[in-house]
């Protein structure tokens, strides 16, 4: 196998399949682990299968020697795919079939919109105001009146976002012809059969657009958990500061039980453990979904290992 998949010694026991997508704009960060841990745990708490993708679309905010750096990290982490890890840039094609559906069934067209005309209105778009034609028009996904949507969160419960008239009609391919991640997104969790989408919070706010994609795509809906984000003490999304919290890949267990513990887990259950494998053995076994928090968690730098 490639890309650090490693074959299980065991079949899964769930058709449970979760994953996780990070974008390879820098290295991953205290964040980030924790949804790579959260992610990961969850599907194997439950006997499935975890696989990872590189969400590499957008190529202007891809820093080189990221996606590797990520998947290399992941690696230290303990944390392996149970499949050849995809990526995002590989995909135009499927990506250009679903645009092709939506422009055929009427659910998506071409937006000469000026960002200039969108600020006028708030920023949500519900009809083109452009009067000319630009080169380069956007295409977005037509949102219908009354498009509320509501779903259930495992961690946070019901949430439910208009989202006409909170987002309003969404890009699905940018200007520039990048594709969009919502589109892409969808097209890949259902390619790649994920049951279980758990992600940060900070995206809570795109999973009600991506219901909509899936109706309009005729895919199924996976079941949605979004762990909480992690602040810095400035109270700052992490991602934001991450060079305060950088992982060490090489010293990985002091990083892997602060995330434990941002997860909600208890320290305890983790015993002496010094290496990752006994480390990920016991969280697997002690690991309580139900104790996952739903408010943000604060971030402290972990100690180094005192085994350096
Ligand atoms: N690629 C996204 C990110 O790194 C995550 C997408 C997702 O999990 O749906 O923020």
């Amino acid at each position: 196998m490639t890309d650090g998949a490693q074959p299980r010694a065991t079949a899964p026991r769930s058709t449970y399949r979760g994953r996780f997508a990070p974008s390879p704009t820098g290295p991953l960060h205290a964040g980030s682990l924790l949804s790579a841990l959260g992610s990961w745990l969850l599907a194997r708490s439950a006997g499935g299968q975890w696989l990872v993708r590189i969400e590499d679309v957008d190529r202007t905010r891809e820093v080189a020697g990221a996606a590797a750096a990520q998947l290399s990290a992941l690696h230290a982490f303990g944390l392996h795919p149970d499949a050849p890890v995809v990526h995002q840039s590989q995909r135009g094609p499927r990506y250009q079939q679903a645009l092709q559906k939506l422009l055929d069934a009427g659910l998506a067209f071409e937006c000469h919109c000026s960002r200039g005309q969108l600020a006028a209105v708030g920023g949500i778009h519900r009809r083109c105001l452009a009067r000319s034609n630009r080169r380069d028009p956007a295409i977005r996904f037509r949102v219908a009146d009354n498009s509320r949507i509501s779903f259930t969160d495992r961690i946070r419960g019901t949430v439910q976002q208009d989202v006409d008239r909170e987002v309003g009609d969404f890009v699905i391919r940018r200007s520039d012809g990048c594709w969009a991640y919502q589109l892409a997104v969808v097209v890949d969790d259902a390619a790649q059969g994920i049951t279980e989408v758990v992600r940060g919070a900070d995206l809570i706010g795109s999973t009600a657009r991506q219901i909509l994609l899936q109706r309009g795509l005729g895919l199924p809906t996976p079941r949605y958990a979004h762990l909480p984000v992690l602040l810095d003490a400035a109270g700052k999304k992490l991602s934001k500061s991450e060079r305060a919290h950088p992982l060490d890949p090489s010293d990985p267990v002091p990083a892997l039980r602060s995330a434990w513990r941002m997860l909600g887990q208890d320290l305890a259950c983790l015993g002496d453990a010094a290496d990752v494998e006994t480390l990920l053995d016991r969280a697997v076994a002690n690991f309580e979904p139900g104790r996952i928090p739903a408010q943000p968690a604060r971030s402290e730098p972990f100690a180094a290992s005192h085994k350096r």
